[in-house]
């Protein structure tokens, strides 16, 4: 549902190989290429990891020459556009096709009708089918927008396929609409438009609203419908159906493709229930994205009845099955089977329903499989062993290394020639020319992307910062799993630490954040403000200028990411062990020659394993001690703040005002959060854990060879980490396809 591409032309170029032939071309015309890119929209058709992980996908599925496609939402409006004002986020809407996208093609011969609400007409043939329709539905049309993805040095394009939800269109057979509810479908122009009108915001915590449902329907459903009719066009026997065609729902909220293909299989091609949820069953796959119990879909009954009344009576007969299986096996009693159940509570689970409905269940790096498979998941993985397996994430080197870091890129290549740049796993030939010269050569063209990412910083938020401080950098989405708030602490601490005059082995620190929060998530606001509070409070202080820097950069994207991350020396991933499910930040960073400062949480338990204990940093709770707390109880904040002087320091400064504030009690949310709600996320519990690291880096970096052989050590070692890797076990293991 998300796909987080970021800009198209410089990557189009590096794909296809014409980047030299058009930057001589436009140099006849007298136009820079850097002035293209500049003009280049970054569609912000996703939130954060989930579509830039869908978006490095698509460009390995092309370069690894697997066709497919990615099918997804052309969003009229992509994620807000952040400001700060006044230490405060503000949200404006993100007009991004104001500007025709010039790479998008509009194939309006292959639109589609999606039917929502309506009633049901159900008959038997004389064939013993029983035959459904819907009628008096209302009929939205789905147009399709097809952007290119061209593979690296392949012959192969595939195609992003977005769907717009249109209430005209000329290319359109008008006699197909009206067989719906006309007057209804005129009357609700309005709605049917404002489907894909936005994306919505959220991150990780779905809301339940019922436009989303529609815009859930509205994809797969298009998507669906055009993926059967082009095989079957294909001259495709219905019953090989999953023998050419692999669909892979990322997260749940394409998973209404599963009772949407049994509709097709069943109401259009006329196919028995059983051949028909075999066909569907070995057709799809599931990945799941997180373990967060408030991030799991679930769609109130009432409402997915009355907007989907066809699809619920189809989830209804795969969870009356489902359940029906279960207790014929022994150990499976009324508690258990209702745990399972598909449908409980009053709501559908969503991913119960994709677990089912799918022959593979995924987790996104090995700690995160191991516990969906050991203890969230446990019920179901027992029930079907098997099923469960891990795709470690993984980003494309082509946007994260070769096109964010030139520099970086030509210096590998004259390293160990260019083999890498299709195969990543070759930069492990690094290794034997890290002391040989690399590391220095690394390390030095680090120091370039560092001074244009002050020049950046200067330009956007006035202040100055030091290219020979160590460029300590957090981003990603604003989330208390994520612990912003610990890194805020941690700076607090060491502003004391500077007025207090003890400074001996500080070494001068530029602490760059940038977020977005979603715009109803209070908490996640508050530490935005308070970060940006503290930033104030510390920039202007000249006593500690020479020590400390503190920077919020707005509006985090893909673009703002790769004008960051090849100028970081720290990498901060320092989420409470076992909640975030993978990351692909971490890689990025590691790919270009960052140090990471972590937990044991994700995917930076490989990294850990990658790169080995001397080039990385680790600190804090692992995931085992957080989820026994949490089963077993034993964690109280307070204690941590009594024992602790410079927490109880840090928290009465906050709530006196000490670095400012605008109004009263203007940080109370954070506060409590800390203290009277339990501090879920273990903030003060890791915060002396976390110091002391931090006070680590301080000694490593100051030694400079040290510190540039453990930056170089992590780029020679980030192959492992390319989607392509990733791609490739997806297609060995789930799609059984071939690929280079
Ligand atoms: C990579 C990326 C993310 C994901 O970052 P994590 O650190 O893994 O949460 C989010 N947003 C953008 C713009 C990205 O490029």
């Amino acid at each position: 549902m998300e796909f987080l591409i970021g800009k198209l032309l410089e990557n189009y170029l590096i794909n296809t190989g014409l980047k030299e032939v058009v930057e001589e071309g436009l140099k006849d015309l007298g136009i820079k290429l850097e002035d293209l890119y500049e003009m280049d929209p970054d569609p912000g058709l996703g939130n954060g990891g989930l579509g830039r992980l869908a978006a490095c996908f698509i460009d390995s599925m092309a370069s690894l020459d697997i066709a497919g496609t990615g099918i997804g939402i052309r969003y009229r409006y992509g994620l807000f556009r952040q400001l700060i004002q006044n230490g405060y986020q503000v949200e404006t809407p993100d007009n991004w096709l104001k500007i025709p996208n010039v790479w998008e093609i509009c194939k309006a011969e292959d639109a589609r009708i999606v039917k929502f609400g309506g009633n049901i007409n159900m008959n038997w043939g004389g064939d013993g089918h029983l035959y459904v329709e819907l009628e008096d539905y209302e009929p939205v049309l789905a147009v399709p927008y097809d952007i290119p993805v061209p593979g690296y040095d392949s012959e192969r394009v595939n195609t992003l396929r977005l769907w717009s939800a249109e209430t005209e269109n000329s290319g359109f057979d008008f006699s197909e609409f009206s067989k719906g509810d006309y007057d209804r479908a005129v009357e609700n122009i309005t709605t049917a438009h404002s489907i894909s009108n936005v994306l919505y915001p959220d991150d990780s915590t779905p809301r339940g609203k019922l436009l989303r449902l529609k815009q859930e329907y509205f994809f797969t459903s298009a998507g669906l419908q055009d993926i059967l009719s082009r095989y079957l066009k294909g001259g495709g026997n219905i019953r090989e159906f999953h023998l050419y065609n692999a669909i892979q729902i990322n997260d749940t909220h394409p998973a209404l493709a599963i009772p949407e293909l049994m509709r097709l299989l069943i109401d259009e091609q006329g196919l028995g229930w059983d051949d028909a949820w075999a066909i569907t069953v070995a057709t799809f796959g599931y990945t799941n994205h997180t373990i967060l119990a408030e991030a799991l879909e679930k769609w109130p009954l009432d409402m997915f009845k009355k907007l989907l009344p066809r699809i619920y009576m189809i989830v209804e007969e795969i969870n009356r099955r489902f359940v029906a299986e279960l207790s014929m096996k022994d150990g499976y009693g009324f508690d258990r089977i209702a745990k399972m159940s598909i449908i409980g509570d009053g709501a559908v689970k969503m991913a119960h329903l994709a677990i089912v409905g799918s022959h593979s269940v995924n987790g996104v790096a090995r700690l995160h499989s191991d516990i969906l498979k050991n203890k969230e998941l446990r019920n179901f993985s027992e029930f079907y062993p098997g099923k469960f397996n891990n795709k470690t994430n993984g980003i494309t080197h082509r946007r994260w290394l070769i096109g964010a870091n030139p520099e970086l890129a030509g210096a590998i290549d004259r390293t160990i020639g260019t083999g890498w740049r299709k195969d990543p796993g070759k930069l492990t030939e690094l290794e034997k020319f890290i002391d040989r010269g690399f590391s220095d050569e690394a390390y030095a063209i680090k120091q370039n992307n560092k001074e244009r990412l002050a020049g950046y910083i200067l330009k956007t938020t006035e202040i100055g910062v030091d290219k020979n401080s160590i460029f300590d950098i957090q981003v990603k989405r604003l989330h208390m799993y994520k612990r912003q708030l610990l890194n805020i602490f941690g700076v607090m601490d060491m502003y004391n630490r500077i007025k207090a005059g003890n400074t001996s082995g500080m070494y001068p620190r530029t602490v760059i954040f940038s977020a977005k929060a979603f715009p109803g998530y209070g908490l996640a606001k508050n530490t935005i403000k308070l970060i940006c509070t503290v930033a104030d409070r510390v920039n202007s202080d000249k006593e500690a200028a020479d020590f400390l820097r503190v920077v919020f950069l707005p509006n985090y994207d893909v673009s703002l990411a790769e004008r960051m991350i090849p100028a970081g020396d720290i990498s901060e991933q320092i989420s409470t062990a076992s909640k975030e499910a993978s990351g692909t930040g971490n890689m990025k960073f590691m790919m270009n020659g960052a140090v990471t400062l972590a937990t044991l949480d994700g995917a930076n338990v490989e990294i850990r394993e990658a790169v080995g204990d001397d080039n990385i940093i680790l600190f804090g709770l692992t995931s085992d001690e957080v989820i026994s707390y949490e089963q077993h109880g034993g964690y109280d904040p307070y204690r941590e703040v009594r024992n602790d002087s410079r927490l109880e320091a840090i928290i009465s400064q906050i709530r006196e005002g000490y670095f400012g504030f605008a109004g009263k009690n203007e940080f109370t949310p954070v506060l409590d959060h800390l203290l009277k709600d339990g501090d879920p996320y273990f903030v003060l519990k890791d915060f002396d854990a976390y110091v002391s690291a931090r006070d680590k880096i301080d000694g490593i970096y100051s030694d400079r060879s040290r510190f540039s052989r453990m930056c170089a050590v992590n780029i020679a070692r980030s192959g492992r980490f390319s989607s392509d890797n990733t791609i490739a076990a997806y297609a060995d293991d789930i799609w059984n396809v071939k690929h280079r």
